[in-house]
């Protein structure tokens, strides 16, 4: 090994050598795959522009400032020459079962569903961290070799670049899917300046006629397949919309208080894959159908410490919040009417008491 006292004498690794100890690295650093690719223009970038142009991105108006700087890796590090995929096993334990009839709404019916991948510690900080100690790891060999370390906080089509590493192919829910992982996978990238030979891209699509998918998203967010409009899509309302939801909205969240699982909870590729075994993902259970009494219930400082250093923090309490109010009154939760009365007329946040008072007169027109 480069660097290493039993290996200072042995001749210098091959690309390929480098490359099998760099996948090593990963996989020590708690990673579920490493895959390695090209640094070239992302093949799905032209629909990316196009799915733009229909104005599939709903609000997120960040995609449209940042599309010109996705048409190559370049736009997030000049001297990439190769993309380094991680993957992150997130699949939960059991999943929440969604929508009329299900069992844990049935019988409390003041709970609602948070999407799996919030679960645990904000995965952006989990791909930092690991992510600067694999580049840390790879100069400790070859101090020249530079990188960035990329998690969604940088304009890079990171599931085109897993594709093209080989690991897993894009399911009809747009998700990648990775054989023995399935799609309940997160995916980071550290690009470098150092060219190694890249795995064989993954050109199989194994959905073949399945259309569970498509056919269990509960607000027909799909246009067909492997076509997401995130205007219908309960993900993009609960986390990225901020302010007031919209009544069709509103009244369309099938229990999610933040993000939706549905169309992965369906996928067989899901089935077989293990649960998450990384503790900071998996999490300690305090989102698991949590209560959203409490959540209407608790203090802003106190909302503020339960979401701390997690993904809900994307949301802000009055995202939260909002999510629960509207999420009660399609669960017709009557209970939580004082709570939902108190916040309508007092809240400080706007956002919330709109929530709350369109949740009240719901509850309250259902009874009647
Ligand atoms: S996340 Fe939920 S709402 Fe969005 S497409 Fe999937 S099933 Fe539909
Ligand atoms: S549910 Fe079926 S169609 Fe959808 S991603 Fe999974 S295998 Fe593909």
């Amino acid at each position: 090994m480069p660097g290493s006292s039993e290996t200072q004498n042995a001749p210098p690794l091959s690309k390929i050598e480098l490359r099998e100890r760099i996948r090593r690295q990963g996989l020590e650093l708690g990673f579920d795959a490493i895959g390695f690719a090209p640094a070239v223009a992302p093949p799905g970038y032209p629909d990316m522009l196009d799915w733009l142009e229909m104005g599939q991105n709903a609000g997120m108006a960040y995609m449209e400032r940042q599309a010109q700087a996705r048409a190559h890796p370049r736009g997030v590090f000049e001297p990439v020459a190769t993309v380094i995929v991680a993957v992150l096993n997130y699949k939960p334990e059991t999943s929440s079962k969604p929508g009329p009839g299900d069992e844990s709404i049935a019988s409390k019916r003041t709970c609602g569903h948070v999407a799996a991948y919030a679960q645990g510690r904000d995965y952006h900080f989990i791909f930092w961290e690991r992510l600067d100690k694999l580049l840390a790891a790879i100069q400790a060999d070859l101090p020249d070799v530079r990188g960035r370390a990329v998690a969604d906080s940088a304009p890079l089509m990171e599931r085109d670049f897993a594709r093209l590493a080989g690991l897993g192919w894009f399911g009809k829910n747009t998700c990648l899917i990775h054989k023995s992982i399935g799609s309940f996978t997160l995916l980071g990238a550290l690009l470098i300046d150092l060219e190694l030979p890249p795995d064989a891209p993954f050109e199989a699509d194994h959905c073949g006629t399945c259309t569970r998918c498509l056919d269990a998203c509960p607000t027909q967010a799909f246009e067909g397949p492997y076509r997401l409009d995130a205007r219908k899509c309960i993900s993009y309302w609960t986390i990225e919309h901020k302010g007031h939801l919209p009544d069709e909205a509103a009244d369309d969240l099938h229990g999610w208080a933040f993000g939706c699982d549905i169309c992965q909870q369906v996928c067989p590729w899901n089935r077989k894959p293990p649960a998450a075994s990384d503790a900071e993902i998996r999490g300690d259970g305090r989102f698991h159908e949590p209560d959203l009494l409490d959540w209407l219930e608790m203090e802003p400082a106190e909302m503020k410490r339960l979401i701390k250093g997690t993904a809900l923090e994307r949301s802000k309490r009055a995202g939260l919040v909002r999510n629960a109010c509207h999420v009660l009154a399609g669960n017709g939760a009557s209970e939580s009417l004082p709570a939902l009365n108190r916040l309508a007329e007092s809240d400080p946040d706007e956002v919330v008491r709109h929530a709350a008072a369109r949740a009240a007169a719901r509850l309250q027109s259902n009874s009647k």
